[in-house]
C-alpha cells in the first residue's frame, strides 16, 4: 500500500514555485506520502531531474506525468515522460494514454479549465475527485462524477507552492513501483483516506 499525491507542479510549470529538489525532500521527510506524480502544464521536462533526484532515496518514487490543456479541458497523464503528438484534443490523449499503458485522469472537472459533463464522452482511466486547489463544491460534484461513470477516483493537492506538497493523496494498493501503481488506478484499487470519509469504487 502506497500513498501518493497524484498532481504536483514544479518550477517546469510557468505558475509554480516548487523546485524538484523542494519535491524530493518533503518525501523524504514525509512520514506518510512517498509517492508523488509530476503533473506540469504541458511539458515533462521536469520529470527526468526530478526522477534523477529521487534516484538517491529507495523509499520514494516520482511518477512521471503531464497535465495537457486539451481544447475540452485539462486531462492529467500519468506514467508518461513524453509528451502526446498534437492536436491536443482529449479525444487523442485518451487515446495515446491507452495505447501506451498510462493512466488518463479528468482533472478537477468542475473548476475553471474543467471537462465538467463533458468527461462522459471519453474513456479516461480515473476522475479527479479530490484536488487541494479546488473548492468543496467542485470536488464533491467530481465525486459524483466518478459514480455515475463508474470510475475510479483519485486525488492530487495540485500544489504550486512547496507549502501544499502531499496535503491531499490517494491510497493506492500497490507496492513502489511505477507500473503497478498505475495498474492498480485503472482497475479501481485506490481510495482517498484524506476526504473524510473513505471512497471506494
Ligand atoms: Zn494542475
Amino acid at each position: 500500500m502506497i500513498q501518493a499525491d497524484l498532481h504536483v507542479h514544479t518550477i517546469y510549470s510557468s505558475d509554480s514555485a516548487i523546485a524538484p529538489k523542494a519535491l524530493v525532500e518533503q518525501l523524504v521527510a514525509h512520514d506518510l506520502v512517498k509517492v508523488a506524480a509530476i503533473t506540469d502544464h504541458d511539458t515533462v521536462k521536469g520529470c527526468n531531474v526530478t526522477r534523477q533526484l529521487a534516484s538517491a532515496y529507495p523509499d520514494i518514487l516520482i511518477i512521471p506525468g503531464v497535465e495537457i490543456s486539451t481544447q475540452e479541458g485539462d486531462i492529467v497523464v500519468l506514467g508518461t515522460d513524453a509528451m502526446p503528438p498534437r492536436p491536443w484534443a482529449a479525444e487523442n490523449i485518451v487515446d495515446f494514454a491507452k495505447a501506451n499503458g498510462l493512466v488518463s485522469v479528468v482533472a478537477h472537472p468542475y473548476r475553471e479549465y474543467g471537462m465538467g459533463d463533458k468527461a462522459q464522452n471519453y474513456k479516461v482511466d480515473a476522475i479527479e475527485i479530490f484536488n487541494g486547489a479546488s473548492p468543496r463544491l467542485a470536488n464533491e460534484a467530481a465525486q459524483k462524477l466518478a459514480i455515475r461513470m463508474g470510475l475510479p477516483g483519485v486525488a492530487g493537492s495540485d500544489a504550486h507552492q512547496t507549502s501544499e506538497l502531499c496535503t491531499v493523496h490517494t491510497q493506492v494498493q500497490a507496492s513502489l513501483d511505477i507500473d503497478e501503481i498505475l495498474k492498480a488506478i485503472k482497475k479501481g484499487l485506490v481510495s482517498v483516506p484524506s476526504h473524510g470519509r473513505s471512497i471506494h469504487f
